[in-house]
């Protein structure tokens, strides 16, 4: 059969500088920003007319961090605790014949200013980095289908734990700049609480993680209780 081609439209920039941490689908985490940046040849403002009157939108994009790598026909998804295989076409896998993706995240707002067209998203489960094929409006008559079942999905995860700071956290969110680092303790008690833990990977004793969002390294540990944020750092600066 042909081959077919496709080029970017456009690139991601988030805050997920590394897959950890990352929510599993999106939505799960709203205060996960991005923007989608439009490459120039693709910056043509009738383009996008009338798109500001959507909420949501589709991103159809390349998981390039797969591409190029050996799928497999089943994954274990880490919701099943990584235990448990199921078919590749029944998940959400990046390790898929085609690697491409597809998420409904939040349309925040269009930018369109100093020849640059930028498109401001909410909820995102992106990679900084990721190539972008498509967007398309998101259509609640057609798309959201409140009785659907989901098989092994049918749920949204559970939120396991419960999420504190140190006062030494604290205080490094209060004093990093707010406009490089948005709602940055709300960020991080949503990415948390989905327990970003790899779970088929065993964790064994461990009981220290680091998870790396922007050019931050953000420790935390499982205690008792829950999780504790015991420090940022800015290590990666
Ligand atoms: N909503 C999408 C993606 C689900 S998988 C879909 O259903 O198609 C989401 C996971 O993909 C994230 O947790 C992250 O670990 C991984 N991911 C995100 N962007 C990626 C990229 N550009 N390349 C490889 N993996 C990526």
């Amino acid at each position: 059969m042909t081959a077919y081609h496709f080029e970017p439209i456009g690139r991601i920039h988030s805050c997920f500088t590394e897959k950890f941490g990352i929510p599993r689908q999106p939505n799960l985490v709203p205060e996960a920003w991005a923007t989608l940046d439009i490459l120039p040849v693709f910056q043509k403002a009738e383009a996008f007319r009338e798109l500001d009157d959507f909420s949501h939108v589709w991103i159809v994009f390349v998981f390039h961090r797969c591409y190029g790598r050996p799928w497999k026909a089943t994954v274990r998804p880490p919701r099943l605790g990584g235990n448990r295989r199921v078919g590749v076409f029944a998940s959400r896998s990046g390790f898929r014949p085609n690697a491409i993706g597809q998420s409904v995240v939040t349309l925040r707002r269009i930018e369109r200013e100093k020849g640059r067209l930028r498109l401001h998203l909410g909820g995102v489960d992106l990679l900084d980095g990721t190539p972008v094929l498509d967007i398309k409006p998101y259509l609640p008559y057609a798309d959201c289908i409140p009785d659907a079942r989901a098989g092994y999905a049918s749920d949204a995860p559970a939120h396991r734990r419960r999420i504190t700071f140190s006062s030494g956290a604290e205080r490094r969110i209060a004093i990093l700049d707010a406009a490089r680092y948005p709602h940055l303790k709300a960020l991080i008690t949503g990415l948390l609480s989905q327990d970003p833990r790899p779970a088929y990977k065993g964790t064994g004793d461990q009981a220290a993680f680091g998870m790396r969002l922007w050019d931050l390294n953000i420790k935390f540990e499982i205690q008792a209780n829950g999780m504790v944020v015991t420090d940022i750092e800015t290590a990666f600066g």
